[in-house]
């Protein structure tokens, strides 16, 4: 099973996509992560969620990756009395301490921190910023506002103080427990919320011990002003819309992903555009005008990947969402202006063998007629550094870590293959080929092109290339050894 399009699909998912066989549609239909948020649901759901992708992966062959979604220090308020409640403009508000459910009049927003910052005349903004209140006044205990902005509050909305700076820890206590857990289920990527300086991606690497590679969420200014450093120590980054377009003024979300999205591939680690890319279809079978734009600016900017949150999560068209992403993407991809703009924005390469063979690799399924770029690649980092190139013809990476295998589906145009480690070029080549004929993407009267490090099963040590025939017999009759 393969796909035709580069870009890859995160898929959210919740109470609309939570049994085998919707996850297992949406991941036919596209969905090339899953994302487990976990600000919803509690350890039996993010644990059946993850088995059911496992169970998944083992049905249909193919590594899927997980990415687990750690809450941080988002503000979040309590829960409503019928899940939600209804204020209106210029009728007063209380948020306070008490975990009893809310209704039209007050809820409780569970964070000490926030009531002790406050300040009358402060702003409160709710449900990414959607609902507005003004504090009038405040206690250690309660904010009484006004709401200037109405509209339904349902449970467990965030809350964002944008003009209040809050003293929060980067990993909050359930944080540190939900890693724990996701680490010991076996997920891929840890996502990190509210990132706000690069101590705070270390330290969760700390505590991950290798278990799951780290992705920063872009979703504060701080984070925007030490972008180069969180990008330098984390292994992936997402352009966290919803959040940052609160946090900052509106306007400067598509600057910021245009900059981020270029940074992330010069530096060959995956990005990610998220949130409201199709909206309106968590109630609509059909997307907005505009959000097909959107999705398509993000592909066409040269992001990663794309994702999906509520839409796939919670709303009534998940698997519909994920058909349309597919289809943007690959409507997008063989237009000739993307290649264009892709290639153009090609950053120059380092200087090490192992991007220089992935240059050559790539220049050589430009100039002749391979079908594919296949690469051995042990911790991934090959994988990631043909990604970064880009190249016209599909890259098939080939890892005997299943680790790495379910990681790098996360980066664009990369099609994951484990397989058994090999010892000799030419079986390399052998298991090259195979994978490239069985997913479809050759042919026996086909050429690709084959990267290894020699010697095998050392990291980051690519130092040879063959454009290998897909006719077996005639790879064993070579003298490449
Ligand atoms: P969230 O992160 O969905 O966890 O809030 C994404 C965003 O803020 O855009
Ligand atoms: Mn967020």
């Amino acid at each position: 099973m393969r796909r035709h399009r580069n870009v890859k699909i995160v898929a959210t998912l919740g109470p609309a996509s939570n049994d085998y066989d919707m996850i297992r549609s949406l991941f036919e239909a596209g969905a090339d992560v899953f994302r487990l948020n976990m600000s919803h649901g509690d350890h039996d759901d993010i644990r059946a969620r993850h088995n059911i992708i496992r169970d998944i992966e083992r049905d249909t062959g193919r590594p899927i990756c997980i990415l687990a979604d750690l809450q941080g220090p988002k503000l979040r308020c309590g829960v409503f009395k019928g899940d939600e409640a209804t204020i209106e403009e210029g009728a007063p508000f209380r948020f306070d301490l008490d975990a009893a459910p809310g209704d039209g009049t007050r809820v409780q927003l569970p964070h000490k921190e926030i009531f002790a910052a406050l300040e009358p005349g402060k702003t409160l903004l709710v449900n990414d910023g959607k609902l507005r209140l003004r504090v009038d006044a405040c206690g250690p205990d309660f904010a009484d506002c006004t709401v200037v902005t109405g509209g339904t509050i349902s449970n467990r909305k965030g809350v964002n103080v944008p003009d209040v700076v809050l003293p929060l820890a980067a990993l909050s206590e359930k944080d540190r427990t939900d890693l724990e857990f996701v680490c010991d289920l076996g997920v891929d990527w840890l996502a990190l919320s509210f990132v706000q300086r690069a101590a705070d991606v270390e330290e969760a690497r700390d505590l991950a011990r290798g278990r799951a590679a780290i992705l920063s969420k872009i979703e504060k200014p701080a984070a925007v002003d030490a972008f180069d450093d969180i990008l330098a120590v984390s292994d992936g980054i997402m352009v966290a819309r919803g959040d940052l377009g609160v946090e900052c003024p509106v306007q400067s979300v598509p600057p910021i992903q245009k900059r981020l999205t270029r940074k992330c591939r010069a530096a060959a680690k995956p990005v990610i555009v998220a949130t409201q890319m199709l909206e309106s279809m968590i109630d609509s079978p059909m997307p907005t005008r505009a959000e097909v734009s959107d999705v398509a600016t993000a592909i066409y900017e040269g992001t990663d990947a794309i994702m999906l949150s509520a839409e796939s999560a919670a709303g009534s068209f998940p698997l519909q969402a994920v058909q349309t992403m597919n289809n943007v993407a690959e409507a997008v991809e063989s237009d000739k202006t993307y290649r264009e703009i892709i290639e153009a924005s090609r950053a120059s390469h380092l200087s090490t063998t192992a991007d220089g063979i992935v240059a050559a690799a790539r220049e050589i399924a430009e100039t002749t007629d391979v079908q594919a770029i296949c690469v051995f690649s042990h911790s991934g980092s090959t994988a990631l550094k043909v990604a970064r190139e880009r190249p016209r013809v599909p890259i098939i990476a080939l890892t005997p870590i299943t680790g790495t295998a379910r990681r790098m589906v996360l980066s664009w145009g990369v099609h994951m293959v484990e397989t058994q480690s090999v010892e000799r070029f030419k079986f390399a080549v052998v298991s090259a080929v195979r994978a490239a004929k069985a997913a479809g993407f050759a042919e026996a009267s086909d050429q690709v092109v084959v990267t290894a490090g020699i010697p095998f099963n050392v990291a980051g040590s690519t130092n040879i290339l063959r454009v290998a025939p897909c006719d077996e017999r005639l790879i064993f009759g070579s003298e490449v050894d």
